[in-house]
């Protein structure tokens, strides 16, 4: 079996142990589906990643919280995940919730090296406002203080928390709760590396209780225009880098690949070299739409150090999570305006 063909199978084991726990104590919890897709929760040392039935079955504690279904949907890194991936993945949580009225919620465990791309997707195309949560763990399975147990269990507890509800798509790691749009994996290695550093986080999952702090406001699940049903592939776009001393070589590059759309990653405040300036023509001429986004985490681009120059501003999205954006966006309208509504929308 090919790791793609794997990948594509679909494994859906009720937990009978963990649920049958929860019934013997005369009250049937709500339900909760688990969707796992691999990453380093997954991984150990040596050896091949644990299935999802046996990563969800190694935390007994989830049966005080919630009746668990598990599905496997791929066991990949996420450094591997594609877009394809993402629009499976959309596609099985909205089919989940819309056949499943009393689901209370749903936990995708994930790598982190792409957990910001995935979750901003699914918070832009789910179509529920039960709560969806995505969480992985920065230590593999068998490391001292493996951080993925708790953070599946606390993305449960999260799920079934009648508040989460309506806060569109959420990452939940080290008991912090973030917003998808918001959230920035932020160093290589720690625990902590799910920040929130520009709007602060949504909540947090303590040991007591899951307290939310305030409200993301911009549109997100049941708000959101963009509909994956009957979307098959998303649109091929690029991400090209200014720099010190760019030459514009890459943008003729990138533009031969013909991309439906471009984010090219400017300096703060949207800045942009000569050779920046010189690709956006490029990528103009070729009638290939651009949204600039800042390599600069703070603050949001307003526009002005860019004049007239035909571009769309990412405000403050980063590079990879613009390219989300965009490819859906692209789903709508390619024209200038209205790509700039979208992104001032989202
Ligand atoms: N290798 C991992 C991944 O799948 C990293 C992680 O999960 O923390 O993204």
């Amino acid at each position: 079996m090919t790791p793609r063909f794997l990948r594509a199978a679909l494994l859906l084991v009720a937990l009978s142990g963990v649920a049958g726990t929860a019934r013997a104590q005369g009250k049937p919890l709500g339900e909760v589906l688990v969707l796992t897709t691999g990453g380093t929760i997954a991984s150990r040392t040596i050896g091949p990643m644990t299935d999802g039935p046996s990563l969800v079955r190694g935390i007994p504690e989830l049966a005080k919280v919630a009746t668990i279904r598990v599905e496997e949907v791929m066991r990949v890194p996420s450094s591997q995940v594609t877009p394809a991936d993402w629009l499976r993945l959309g596609k099985r949580v909205n089919s989940a919730f819309a056949t499943a009225p009393a689901l209370r919620g749903i936990v995708v465990t994930h790598g982190t090296d792409t957990m910001e791309e995935t979750a901003f997707f699914l918070n832009l195309t789910v179509r529920d406002p039960r709560p969806v949560v995505v969480t992985g763990a920065m230590r593999g399975a068998d490391e001292v203080s493996a951080d993925g147990p708790a953070n599946v269990l606390n993305g449960v507890r999260v799920a079934m928390t009648v508040e989460a509800k309506g806060h569109g798509v959420l990452v939940v790691l080290n008991e912090d709760i973030a917003a998808a749009r918001d959230v920035w994996k932020s160093d290589n290695r720690r625990a902590d590396t799910f920040g929130s550093p520009q709007r602060g986080y949504l909540g947090a999952a303590d040991p007591d209780t899951v307290i939310f702090f305030r409200r993301a406001l911009q549109s997100h699940t049941v708000a959101s225009e963009f509909d994956i049903a009957r979307i098959d592939s998303l649109a091929r776009v690029e991400i090209v880098t200014d720099y010190a001393g760019f030459d514009s070589t890459v943008m003729h590059a990138a533009v031969q690949r013909r991309p439906r759309g471009i984010v090219l990653t400017s300096f703060a405040g949207g800045r942009l070299s000569a050779g920046g300036r010189a690709a956006v023509r490029i990528a103009a001429a070729a009638n290939i739409p651009v949204v600039v986004a800042s390599r600069v985490p703070g603050g949001r681009i307003v526009g002005s150090p860019l004049g007239d120059m035909p571009v769309v501003l990412a405000r403050d999205l980063p590079a990879h999570k613009a390219r989300v954006l965009l490819m859906l966006a692209l789903t709508r309208t390619a024209e200038r305006g209205a790509l700039q509504q979208i992104f001032d929308r989202y």
